[in-house]
């Protein structure tokens, strides 16, 4: 529920509330916060913040810098450290120009839009259940992160004693108190690697969970000497880091779209449909779900991270898969995005591929109940099953090619998307790594 203006006032005087975190997200998915003395909460609700927009990635150039935050009242909390100095409570904003508009390169104000054309399709929510999986390392005198993870664990293994295990139950403990409810923490298959699932909720507020989510994971780890990392593949030669995203649409009435009792996979036309708009546009998306150079290093075979277009009911290692759940639970799991991503962002994007799919009636091509890397590439080939962008560079040609996933990022974020992205592929490719010193300064 969202309090109204006195009650956070009252809340702000008894909770010896001192500072006010807004914070924002860029076009990056980076997580930008000011903390502004408690003194400026009218200001603040009143939507007068104002800061420089040419400071933050992807944003606007020097002669239309001045933006304003408007704060999401629905999204307020206190964090649950701190007592001592006084207590920091946090808002969400949307970025707004000087005029009022919404400012339509901040990618919070962007899923609004895309959820609105949602909505105006007849859908009152579109659901998402994230899967964050991250690394926690140890850290050296300086407080500077190591390359050795924390400990020796695997797959829901129990050690007593572990630090890892205790800094993810305190992490687990921060984000209830937070008013998050957490389904499950446990170790990952890596070790050093963890995962912490939350309730699905509607996209708007699992990207904001997201972020936050990040947030404390990240300042809970640094309490434990740690580093907490959502680089997806920080390790060669062993697993790395997704965060699958569970997605259904509920109907106006509060029903699951995606589930009909009279299908034989009990499965309805909407969520066929919208399934097929996830294959078509999946080479596309990933430019936006993978979006850093590192990311690809993940998709590889064997790691448990999917490499080809296709989805099963059956199987886990296609790039979608439909869990076996059904009523309010029937769901798509994307299984390919990771971290890295702007929460924002990916939502807005696999959300558009959906409903391409759904406008043009889609099928969804590609079931496959067999283990897809047990096939050989003319197996691959004769299904017309195919693979998943290997770079960043090939991702975002299949990006500029898709007018769909690009329309779910709007004219402005795509460019400043795109700008970056290219810098960034440019950078790696001019970078001569270990990797060919020692592959080819004797060979050649
Ligand atoms: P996995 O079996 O892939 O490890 P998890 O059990 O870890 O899956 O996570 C399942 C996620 O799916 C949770 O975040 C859960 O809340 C979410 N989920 C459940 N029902 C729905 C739904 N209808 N729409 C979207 N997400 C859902
Ligand atoms: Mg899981
Ligand atoms: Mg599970
Ligand atoms: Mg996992
Ligand atoms: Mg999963």
């Amino acid at each position: 529920r969202e309090l109204s203006k006195d009650e956070v006032r009252k809340m702000v005087k008894d909770e010896n509330i001192r500072f006010l975190r807004v914070m924002f997200t860029d076009m990056l998915g980076t997580i930008k916060s000011v903390d502004l003395p408690v003194s400026q909460l009218d200001k603040l609700m009143d939507n007068k913040i104002m800061f420089d927009g040419s400071s933050i990635d992807g944003f606007v150039r020097i002669e239309e810098s001045d933006m304003y935050l408007y704060p999401d009242m629905a999204t307020w909390l206190v964090f649950p450290w701190g007592a001592e100095h006084g207590k920091v409570a946090r808002v969400i904003c949307s970025v707004h120009l000087v005029d009022g508009q919404p400012f339509p390169g901040d990618p919070r104000n962007n899923l609004k839009r895309v959820l609105h054309d949602m909505q105006d399709m007849g859908f009152k929510d579109f659901n998402i259940g994230p899967e964050p999986e991250f690394f926690l390392f140890k850290t050296d005198e300086q407080g500077n992160p190591t390359q050795t993870v924390n400990d020796q664990e695997n797959y829901f293994d129990m050690e007593p004693a572990d630090r890892g295990e205790d800094c993810r139950r305190d992490i687990v403990l921060a984000l209830e108190k937070l008013g998050f409810n957490v389904e499950a923490a446990h170790h990952e298959v890596a070790p050093g690697q963890h995962e912490v699932d939350f309730k699905y909720s509607n996209a708007l507020e699992a990207a904001d969970n997201i972020q936050t989510f990040k947030l404390i994971v990240k300042t809970i780890a640094k309490k434990y000497g740690l580093h907490a990392t959502f680089m997806p593949k920080p390790l060669s030669g062993i697993n790395g880091s997704g965060m699958h995203l569970n997605m259904s649409l509920f109907s106006k009435d509060g029903q699951n779209a995606f589930y009909d009792a009279n299908d034989s996979k009990q499965l309805s036309p909407t969520a066929y449909h919208f399934l097929g708009g996830l294959m078509k546009h999946a080479r596309s998306y990933t430019a936006i779900c993978n979006p850093i150079v590192n990311s690809y290093k993940r998709l590889v075979p064997g790691y448990e991270a999917p490499v080809y277009v296709a989805w099963s009911t059956s199987n886990r290692s296609p790039l979608i898969r439909i869990p076996s759940d059904r009523g309010m639970g029937t769901r798509v799991e994307l299984r390919s995005a990771d971290p890295s991503a702007n929460p924002y962002l990916a939502i807005a994007a696999v959300l558009e591929a959906g409903l391409d799919g759904l406008r043009n009636e889609l099928p969804p091509i590609h079931e496959v109940d067999e283990n897809i890397y047990q096939m050989t590439e003319a197996e691959r080939k004769e299904k017309d099953i195919h693979n998943l962008p290997d770079t960043l560079h090939n991702a975002l040609k299949s990006l500029a090619a898709d007018e769909v996933v690009k329309g779910s990022m709007g004219d402005h974020i795509y460019h400043s998307f795109m700008e970056a992205k290219t810098r960034e592929y440019d950078s790696y490719r001019q970078h001569v790594s270990d990797w060919e010193r020692q592959r080819y300064m004797e060979e050649y």
